[in-house]
């Protein structure tokens, strides 16, 4: 099976579902991953950009990722591109990986650009009922990122509620952790979320949710049987 995350900037794919990749590409699934920003001018403990490249590649190695596929929209500022911008650019990494299921940020979630890439990926995601000859899409799922999809304020969206849990085991948590520790600057100590601590901490307790040992929890929102 082909699947695609699709994020706004590098480090989001590890934390919504970096246990999971590491799974699926360990059983021989294709695992692809979409950055929309390679971008980190708004990061407060910024690397230089080649640090970032390193640091990604360094990370998605470790998880077992086929592609990466880098966008160079702007950080934080996705609300200033156009939305068919951002969709095209979806599409055609949909496209060239062939994915049958695609992950995405929950639309929710605090920060803007991770808004506007969910917004983008639902809409990408129909492109094989405008275009017979694509992959047809299985299933669309959001993730949740620790530090930002728990800060939906807005209640005027619904939020943030699992309904589909993937187990991981002791191993892909670790391997998590692993890959996220390449990203300069973006684990924190505890009780941060992105913390080694809290991020095993969730998966226990997404586990605990479906009699599983360790999981990462997801929103599927679209299912065409198989
Ligand atoms: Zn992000």
């Amino acid at each position: 099976m082909n699947y695609l995350l699709v994020v706004a900037h590098p480090d989001d794919e590890v934390l919504g579902a970096g246990a999971t990749m590491y799974k699926l590409a360990g059983e021989g699934n294709s695992v692809s991953v979409c950055i929309l920003s390679g971008e980190v001018k708004a990061r407060d403990r910024r690397p230089e950009t080649n640090e970032l490249h390193e640091d990604l590649n360094d990370s998605l190695n470790i998880l077992g990722v086929a592609q990466i596929i880098k966008g160079n929209f702007p950080n934080i500022e996705f609300n200033t591109v156009p939305h068919l911008k951002l969709v095209q650019f979806i599409e055609k990494a949909i496209e060239d990986t062939n994915s049958e299921v695609i992950f995405t940020h929950h639309p929710a979630d605090l920060n803007n650009d991770h808004l506007h890439t969910s917004l983008a990926c639902q809409a990408a995601a129909r492109l094989f009922q405008r275009r017979p000859e694509t992959t047809p899409l299985k299933e669309l799922l959001f993730m949740e990122i620790p530090s930002a999809t728990e800060w939906s304020l807005n209640k005027a969206i619904n939020s943030f509620n699992p309904n589909t849990f993937i187990e991981v085991g002791r191993k892909a948590v670790d391997k998590k952790i692993e890959a996220l520790a390449q990203y300069r600057g973006v684990m924190r100590d505890y009780p941060h979320p992105r913390s080694g601590e809290a991020l095993r901490g969730l998966a226990a307790y997404r586990g605990g949710q479906a009699g599983m040992v360790y999981a990462e929890a997801f929103e599927s929102v679209f299912r065409r049987g198989f």
